[in-house]
């Protein structure tokens, strides 16, 4: 469970994109936010925890509000109209709900590495030993022959494809989403 550092209850982020402010929702603490490649960050107190939103497409520096648009669509941040009764207006306000965000990014997570194991799985049962540089689609020897070692579908140049290469890709890929689990269920380092 990642609690607030002050109040000890699961923190919910508030987001104040006017004044890119971040409080703790119960105790109104301050956090720091930031968006890196990616890489989202909140830091408090000497102590972190980092988030990797592989499935969002925009990020900078500071949220903007594409940013928060697109990490809203993608399940990481929650929206509730509030009416604002002096102008009798409805404003959004923007949660970030930090134990569903790494719930999410951890069962995303599994369901990659799922397809991985799947993929591993794939190639070595398979004959196929030419690949496509471009698209990926692969050949058996034969078919590579017969088509002048080009691609069916993008005619690009075919290569010699290597199992132990491309399953020792995918194993890398698969320590690399583990040791995101690991760090996301340490908490705040
Ligand atoms: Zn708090
Ligand atoms: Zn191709």
């Amino acid at each position: 469970m990642i609690n607030c550092l002050y109040c000890q209850k699961p923190l919910k982020i508030m987001i104040d994109l006017k004044d890119n402010k971040f409080t703790c929702k119960d105790c109104k603490k301050e956090y720091n936010l930031g968006l890196n490649n990616k890489l989202m960050t909140v830091s408090c107190k000497n102590k972190k925890i980092n988030f990797l939103l592989n499935d969002i497409s925009s990020c900078s520096d500071k949220l903007s509000n594409n940013t928060i648009y697109d990490l809203y669509t993608k399940g990481y941040v929650k929206c509730t109209k509030v009416l604002n009764q002096i102008y009798n207006e409805h404003y959004s306000n923007w949660e970030m709900p930090l134990n569903s965000i790494k719930d999410l990014i951890v069962q995303k997570a599994e369901n990659s590495i799922k397809e991985l194991d799947n993929n591993i799985r794939r190639i070595q049962s398979s004959e196929e030993s030419y690949t496509c540089s471009k698209c990926g689609n692969t050949y058996p020897f034969e078919k590579a022959v017969n088509n002048n070692f080009s691609c069916m579908i993008c005619s690009s140049q075919l290569k010699p494809f290597n199992k132990n290469d491309e399953i020792k890709n995918i194993n890398s890929s698969i320590s690399f989403l583990n040791n995101n689990i690991a760090s996301l269920s340490r908490g705040w380092c």
